[in-house]
């Protein structure tokens, strides 16, 4: 049976074309919001950093009616996929709406999600936004967008695909490119009668596949996801079938129960097939779960949520910087913290190691990682952090394996050699390249070892001026690929600060901040590096006399230092790119080195 009063659909784009805005205006549309409240309230994307690094990593949820059908529009993972959440989320919906640029176009970035969406099928409404941008190229766009289909095998539905042309900051669309359109109302409608409405079977039992886990100071871990079959009550008993346990099914009562509404949840007493509800007070609920009726315990199979590929070791930072000291610094308030991100994080693993000063905290790919450090940074947790490591594998044959990433990379065209040679050195495999851009821009893909692509961003950055971008994606795990070899090379500066000595290898990867005080000294020389392992070096607090030995990061990394000096304050000056000096006073300079990923 179908559910006509209900459309679930998944919104896709790359950042900047303008989903916010467009969810925004559907929700003002129809008629959301309420007196006094203010219509430029971001809907989507509210985490800053997701907004600065240009991805969206939290899924959430909005509902929009729209005459008598409730839309639910859910958010997806922009290109990252942490370990199956894409594919997760897709499932809650019967069609997506790809956000593209009237100028820039499709970019790389969403091709994953894109690629997820069209092998589960999905019909697809391609919304061309920013139409009244005065550059805007509708027509080029739309061939742009059927190209990429075509090279992500659409099937011939799917190439058939309604496009809406819209200026979501005007709050018009139409289904002409060369009208302008009233409303949304054209957009409404695409999505009506071209999305099909949930399908399930009412009479059966009830069964409810956990898709997303939200997580509330006051109600703790909610549960989001589809009413598949059945219906769901208020006080009903469930049983809840536990996909990483199968044989430990838990019977509750299902306590609270919320349909989302505009930009809130609102309780509700009952909810139908295709109806995306949230329930709270189940403290043992889980993503991959299936809430089922007693009588009809049956679970909907679930994508096997990616395993970490990839770690690190958060530990309480016993040197901290003069006057740089965050909020909350102890163990424990770092051990709460990360065990508290377990709760809606389903792809981190966080285990305690032999000190408690440190945790090994593990997730997919470096972004990942990346990601929770600079939030947790924000929030005033102050700790140190390890270099990523890569988790090897051994498969059946007894072979170590190693993860493996797929990096697409658009930069131009004069830097492309300088990239291509880079990830070569890095075991990079070049497997696609091609020119984009009208002849400016190269766009390169690479299969390469995730060990490969530690600590290379930062270099990425620096190769291309900052024109470049790069996206990668977990490609599985393939056998190990032989030892890195290469030779990198950046100035080095060191101070000396009481009995802490802290130094960070320049022009390459590293975190965090340097404090120059009064009368510390400021070391300063290049580093030659060969290195076996695919490895950098990275900010280090370091006891006064460990200077004397070069360190190094691997076993296997022979370093020089060549020579130290001690230098002026304005020499050392030097070696620091302007942009990342926070502050410059006679006695102390203040580097922030930025966080290049
Ligand atoms: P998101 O990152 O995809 O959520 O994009 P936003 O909704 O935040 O929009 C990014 C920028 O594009 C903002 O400055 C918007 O004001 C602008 N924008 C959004 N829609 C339109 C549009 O239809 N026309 C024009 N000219 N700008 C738009």
């Amino acid at each position: 049976q179908k559910r006509e009063d209900v459309r679930n659909v998944a919104i896709i784009a790359h950042v900047d074309h303008g989903k916010t805005t467009l969810v925004d205006e559907l929700l003002k549309q129809s008629g959301v919001f309420r007196e006094g409240q203010n219509v430029a309230e971001r809907v989507m994307d509210s985490n800053d950093i997701e907004r600065e690094r240009g991805i969206t990593i939290l899924s959430k949820n909005t509902a929009v009616m729209y005459k008598n059908t409730k839309i639910n529009i859910v958010d997806t993972p922009g290109h990252a996929d942490f370990g199956g959440e894409v594919e997760r989320v897709l499932k809650m919906v019967n069609g997506v709406i790809l956000v593209v640029d009237a100028f820039e176009g499709p970019m790389p970035q969403t091709k994953f999600v894109l690629r997820k969406a069209l092998e589960l099928k999905l019909p697809v409404i391609v919304c061309i936004n920013k139409i009244d941008r005065p550059e805007a190229r509708p027509d080029e766009v739309v061939d742009e967008v059927l190209e990429l289909f075509l090279e992500l095998d659409a099937d011939d539905a799917q190439l058939d695909c309604p496009f809406v042309y819209a200026s979501a900051k005007s709050g018009i669309a139409s289904m002409d490119s060369a009208e302008s359109g009233a409303s949304m109302e054209p957009l409404f409608e695409t999505i009506i009668n071209y999305i099909p409405a949930p399908e399930g079977d009412p009479e059966a039992g009830t069964q409810v596949l956990v898709s997303t886990i939200d997580y509330n100071e006051y109600v703790g871990r909610i549960g989001i996801g589809k009413v598949d079959n059945g219906i769901i009550k208020v006080n009903q008993e469930v049983v809840i079938c536990n996909h990483h346990a199968p044989d430990k099914q838990v019977k509750v009562k299902v306590s609270k129960l919320y349909e989302f509404d505009g930009l809130n949840k609102v309780e509700v007493k009952e909810a139908g097939i295709g109806s995306i509800v949230a329930i709270s007070g189940i403290t043992d609920i889980h993503i991959g779960d299936t809430l089922c009726s007693p009588d009809a315990v049956l679970p909907i199979p679930f994508q096997k949520i990616s395993e970490p590929t990839i770690a690190m070791q958060f530990m309480v930072n016993d040197s901290p910087l003069a006057g740089l000291e965050g909020k909350y610094v102890t163990s424990r308030h770092i051990r709460d913290r990360l065990f508290r991100e377990l709760n809606t994080d389903v792809s981190l693993r966080v285990e305690e190691t032999d000190t408690t000063e440190c945790f090994k905290v593990s997730g997919r790919g470096e972004l990942h990682l990346s990601v929770l450090i600079e939030t947790m940074r924000r929030e005033g947790y102050e700790f140190a952090v390890s270099k990523a490591e890569v988790l090897y594998r051994t498969d059946e044959s007894g072979k170590r394996t190693e993860p493996m990433e797929l990096a697409y990379i658009d930069v131009p065209n004069e830097f492309s050699g300088a990239v291509i040679e880079k990830l070569g050195q890095r075991k990079g495999e070049l497997r696609n390249m091609g020119s984009i851009s009208g002849g400016t821009y190269t766009r390169l893909e690479f299969s390469i070892p995730a060990r490969g692509l530690i600590g290379y961003r930062g270099e990425f950055l620096t190769d291309t001026k900052g024109n470049g971008i790069m996206n990668t994606i977990f490609d599985g795990y393939a056998p190990y690929k032989g030892d890195i070899q290469y030779r990198r090379q950046g100035s080095l500066i060191a101070f000396e600060a009481g009995e802490a000595i802290t130094y960070g290898l320049f022009n390459a990867q590293e975190r965090g901040t340097l404090f120059i005080g009064p009368g510390e000294k400021v070391y300063a020389g290049m580093v030659v590096g060969q290195t076996g392992r695919s490895e950098d070096i990275e900010v280090n607090v370091c006891k006064k006399k460990q200077l004397t030995n070069t360190r190094s990061s691997g076993a296997d990394d022979a370093l020089r230092l060549v020579p130290p000096r001690i230098l002026s304050m304005e020499q050392a000056l030097d070696f620091i790119d302007t942009d990342e000096l926070l502050e410059i006073t006679p006695t102390h300079l203040r580097i922030r080195k930025k966080i290049l990923d």
